[in-house]
């Protein structure tokens, strides 16, 4: 299947690329006008921050797996809104490198005689790959998603892979024999390398587990964080939140200008990645907690803690009042809100500027090119004039 730079033969069905067809400079002036129709009751929209080279920019990339009928084993995308598994080898948004192996991984599994899993009986083996490109160190993860522990000649598979692709530096089997359109199971087992990659951002290494959240976008996401720690203005004194931590991105890369950095995590694995990244990259100053954002920051506030600053970057479903009457009552000079939802953010931005904060700044940057998603940086600071307020808390 050929992609070219304005189309996709499985465009349709996939549903992925909804702007596949617009020139570049259009889709950044498309998202520029999103994100301006939804902010600009809070001030000014600054222009967005759009990728010199805007393909192939995942640098983590999913494959289902699926027994087609005269086909035999495929893999590709599921199509929009169903489990039905669109064929695709090659995709304009995804790592070209990653693409191949997938692609190696299924020749080797006809080979092998290996069964695709199916959803429907639960039946069969290879249910979904997953590859994981460091993009500065060139690290490779792959991820077999098996319906049960046992993958047959193991070795063998395993070493046909390295040599087809000797650029892979881990293989992670994750067992998922569940019902359940989560990709990846509880259970894991290393079969080659570290069983994580690491990579490089803003100076800093990160070690990257299968489980945890790592942005897609390397290249981009570097200029969202420089962003995000100009608009943190910090001078080494201040005491800082990395809420929606990750595995520490901002916070390692914010923390050696602030006194202290504390970062609070729900995901489990992504906690101890972003403990060990401290390590790794000499950072002493900078703690991480496992727990819901919300009831940590209501913790925080409890105790009185000082916060000066607040970096906090949700899921696309945004943040929680708790977490938001939280970080009022905490009283940071600064909140910078990292969202990749427009919509979510319009309405948090509400409750949080009710008071005596107002926004300062605001900076869309296009992390998801050919698609309507769009990330944006934004500035809340405290307003200091209204006196009349602050007499009343
Ligand atoms: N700041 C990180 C991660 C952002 S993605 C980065 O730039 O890479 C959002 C993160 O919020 C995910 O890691 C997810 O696991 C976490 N998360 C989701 N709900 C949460 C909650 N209620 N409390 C704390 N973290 C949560």
């Amino acid at each position: 299947m050929g992609v070219n730079m304005n189309s996709c033969s499985v465009s349709k069905k996939c549903g992925g690329c909804q702007y596949i067809e617009m020139p570049y400079a259009e889709q950044l002036k498309k998202k520029q006008k999103t994100v301006e129709q939804l902010l600009k009751k809070y001030g000014k929209v600054n222009k967005i921050i759009g990728m010199e080279k805007p393909e192939h920019y995942r640098n983590k990339v999913h494959a289902a797996f699926a027994f087609h009928k005269g086909k035999g084993i495929v893999s590709g995308i599921y199509q929009e809104g169903t489990h039905h598994v669109v064929p695709v080898d090659e995709c304009l948004l995804e790592d070209a490198k990653a693409d191949e192996i997938i692609v190696s991984v299924r020749k080797l599994a006809k080979s092998f005689k290996l069964k695709a899993y199916d959803e429907d009986t639960g039946y069969g083996l290879l249910r979904h790959v997953l590859v994981r490109v460091g993009h500065a160190t060139g690290q490779i993860m792959v991820v077999l998603v098996l319906g049960s522990p046992i993958l047959p000649s193991k070795k063998n598979f395993i070493n046909e892979l390295c040599k087809l692709h000797p650029e892979i530096t881990t293989i992670v089997l994750n067992v998922n024999n569940k019902r359940t359109s989560m990709v990846l199971g509880e259970k894991q087992q290393v079969l080659y390398g570290k069983g994580y990659i690491e990579d490089c951002l803003c100076g800093r290494t990160f070690r990257i587990s299968p489980k945890s959240f790592y942005q897609v976008n390397a290249v981009q996401t570097e200029k969202l964080y420089n962003k995000a720690i100009e608009y943190a203005s910090l001078s080494g004194q201040e005491t800082v939140i990395d809420a929606y931590c990750g595995i520490g991105t901002i916070g390692l890369a914010a923390a050696e200008r602030a006194k202290k950095m504390i970062g609070v995590e729900l995901n489990q694995a992504a906690v101890k990645d972003a403990i060990v990244n401290a390590k790794i990259n000499g950072i002493k100053n900078a703690d991480f907690y496992q727990n819901d954002a919300g009831r940590f920051m209501i913790q925080l506030a409890e105790a009185g803690e000082k916060i000066d600053v607040v970096f906090m970057d949700p899921p696309r479903s945004g943040s929680t009042e708790q977490f938001m009457e939280a970080v009022l009552r905490l009283q940071p000079e600064r909140i910078v809100y990292i969202s990749c939802n427009p919509e979510t953010l319009a309405r948090d931005l509400g409750y949080l500027t009710k008071g005596r904060y107002r926004v300062a700044e605001m900076t869309p940057v296009d992390m998801f090119p050919f698609t309507d998603d769009v990330e944006t940086c934004v500035l809340v600071v405290q307003t200091k004039i209204n006196t009349s307020y602050r007499s009343e808390d």
